[in-house]
């Protein structure tokens, strides 16, 4: 896509901290760390959103970033990382070339995920597998 800056990435036209390319995917330094060496992981092809990428680009998107994040703990000595991708605006996607974040993380980073935990309703968690589980099978089963 044309005015996708991370389509200027991998074409060069923007430059960027390149740490791993292949055929399918390109990994970069986010250029606003949540801790040094947070990097993105992009495939190639312009996909907005994670759903339409294709099988076997995704995996290698979750592969490579799961090595970027065994790298930063070797190499850096941080304690674990977080995987993230925002899917959506309203999940915080603000560039709309899909991205999995991988962020290294230290027990004492200072850094914390707003993570909230609310409670289901009797039934509720349920119905709401059952509805989700109907959708998803015949989803992946083509229909
Ligand atoms: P999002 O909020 O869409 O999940 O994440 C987009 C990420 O891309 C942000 O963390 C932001 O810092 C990063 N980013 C945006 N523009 C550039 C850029 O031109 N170069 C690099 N390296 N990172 C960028
Ligand atoms: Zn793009």
């Amino acid at each position: 896509m044309a005015e996708c800056i991370f389509c200027k990435i991998i074409k060069g036209d923007i430059p960027s901290a390149k740490v791993y390319e292949d055929d399918l995917v390109y990994a970069f330094l986010d250029i606003s760390p949540i801790n040094h060496g947070h990097a993105l992981v992009i495939p190639k092809e312009h996909h907005e959103s994670s759903a339409t990428v294709p099988e076997e680009t995704a995996g290698r998107m979750f592969r490579v970033a799961s090595r970027v994040g065994v790298a930063l703990k070797r190499k850096y000595d941080w304690d674990a990382f977080n995987l993230h991708l925002a899917d959506g605006t309203a999940a915080g996607q603000v560039v709309n070339h899909v991205h999995l974040h991988v962020v290294p993380r230290g027990v004492e980073d200072g850094f914390r995920w707003n993570w909230r935990q609310l409670k289901y309703e009797d039934g509720q968690m349920a119905e709401i597998a059952g509805e989700l589980a109907a959708r998803v099978n015949a989803d992946l089963a083509g229909k």
